[in-house]
Parts: structure tokens; C-alpha cells; sequence
């Protein structure tokens, strides 16, 4: 059985302010069970949110990485760094990271190994653009994503997420998203064995009280990665409710 997990993607947001929005997620939540759930804010605050959601149930997590341990690399953060303050995990190859900072697969799998080492999980995104669905390639380009993203070890969670569904309201059809939850699956089951079948396969992409637990319902979707409705306690609540 997997576990399922909601795991909020807070951005460059989190001012003074948002706090109060993560305060009431911990009240409310108070510890329980029933899925995992991330909150992932920029980095000045992780320490702080770890603090906060110390016995909350809520984990705290990075948005990004980099490979090295420590050294000359200004402006980066190393895995060590966020083991260091309690962070227990790191998202990694957002397509917003992809498109804004160039980030390529070799990249993404380099970090990955980094944060296994030091302990995070990995949750390793992929997903197509809207040119790529349209052309019949979304599935071979999220296969080639994982191709070259993955790290050895399979102590990871993937997060598919369409590059034209983020922030956008639109969201793939429920056979679109089984389809390609099915093809990742299969593709983590080629790459790591019996061990893919524990791979926790993450639907992201305008996910929204209102949707929630539709897509959560579909074969092989463990769970959402969420971007703007995890700012509002609200939101990010009926959607761990939902999970
Ligand atoms: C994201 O950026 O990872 C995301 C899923 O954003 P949103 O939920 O706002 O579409």
C-alpha cells in the first residue's frame, strides 16, 4: 500500500503574513494520519516552518537543491544544508526550474542523488508542455524526463505535472492523467523492479478543492503536488481531506 501524500509548492510566496495560513493548517490538522502531507516554502523560511510544525504531522521541504555538499557555489543551497535546519525532502526539476534557470535532466538526477545522500526525499517532476500534447508526444517526452531524471535508488516520488496545467485552471482529462500515471508506473517498475510498485506517483497541475478528489481517485495517482492552492489553509486542507 502507498501512502498518499499532498505536498504544498508555496513558490517565491510566503511574506509576512502567510504565516497565519500555515498556523491554521497545524491546528487543524493537529498530527493526523491519513496521508503525508509537505509544505514547501522558499528558503528562509524552512527553518522557521520546521520549527513551527514541530508534532504537527506537517513535514517541511525545499523547492530545489544543489549537488554539492558544501563549497563555492553562491547563491545555492546544498542537501546537507537542508537536512541540516529539518528538511525532510526537496522538490526537483519543476518546470518552472526547468524553463527559468535551464535545467536539464543530468541536473535533475545529479541533485537527486545529492538529496538521497543527505538523507531528503526527492520529488522529481516531469511533465510536457502544450506543444508536446498537442504533437502526440506528451508520453515520450515524460518518459525521456525520467529517463534521464532518475536517480538509482527508488526512494523517491515522481510528480507528474503538465507544463500547461500549472497556474493555468486547466487540468487533463481522468483517462489522460490514468494513462500517463499507468506509463510512469510501468516505467519506474522497469527501472527499479519490485520497488516501483512503492513509488509514490504524484498528480500536480491546478489542483483545486473543487477537483481533488476526483483526480485523487484515479489508478496510480498517490497523491497532488500543489501550487497556488496550497497558499490558502483552506484549500490545502480540503485537499488533504480529499487525499
Ligand atoms: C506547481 O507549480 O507545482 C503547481 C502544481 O501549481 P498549481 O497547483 O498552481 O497549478
Amino acid at each position: 500500500m502507498r501512502r498518499p501524500l499532498v505536498a504544498g509548492n508555496w513558490k517565491m510566496n510566503g511574506l509576512p503574513g502567510s504565516a497565519a495560513e500555515l498556523r491554521k493548517m497545524i491546528d487543524v490538522l493537529d498530527g493526523g494520519d491519513h496521508c503525508d502531507v509537505l509544505v514547501c516554502p522558499p528558503f528562509p523560511l524552512i527553518a522557521p516552518f520546521v520549527w513551527d510544525c514541530a508534532d504537527s504531522g506537517i513535514e517541511i521541504g525545499a523547492q530545489d537543491c544543489h549537488f554539492a555538499e558544501s563549497g563555492a557555489h553562491t547563491g545555492d543551497v546544498s542537501p546537507a544544508l537542508l537536512a541540516a535546519v529539518g528538511a525532510s525532502a526537496v522538490i526537483l526539476g519543476h518546470s518552472e526550474r526547468r524553463a527559468d534557470h535551464g535545467e536539464a535532466d543530468a541536473l535533475v538526477k545529479a541533485k537527486a542523488e545529492a538529496a538521497l545522500a543527505a538523507g531528503l526525499m526527492p520529488v522529481i517532476c516531469v511533465g510536457e508542455t502544450e506543444a508536446q500534447r498537442d504533437s502526440g508526444q506528451a508520453e515520450a517526452t515524460v518518459l525521456a524526463q525520467l529517463d534521464g531524471s532518475l536517480p538509482d535508488s527508488a526512494d523517491i516520488v515522481v510528480a507528474y505535472e503538465p507544463v500547461w496545467a500549472i497556474g493555468t485552471g486547466r487540468v487533463p482529462g481522468n483517462d489522460d492523467i490514468a494513462a500517463m500515471h499507468h506509463a510512469i508506473r510501468q516505467a519506474v517498475i522497469a527501472r527499479y523492479g519490485a520497488a516501483g510498485e512503492q513509488v509514490r506517483l504524484l498528480y500536480g497541475g491546478s489542483v483545486k478543492p473543487g477537483n481533488a478528489k476526483e483526480i485523487f481517485a484515479i489508478e496510480d495517482v498517490d497523491g497532488g503536488l500543489i501550487g497556488g492552492a496550497s497558499l490558502k489553509a483552506d484549500d490545502f486542507l480540503a485537499i488533504v481531506a480529499a487525499a
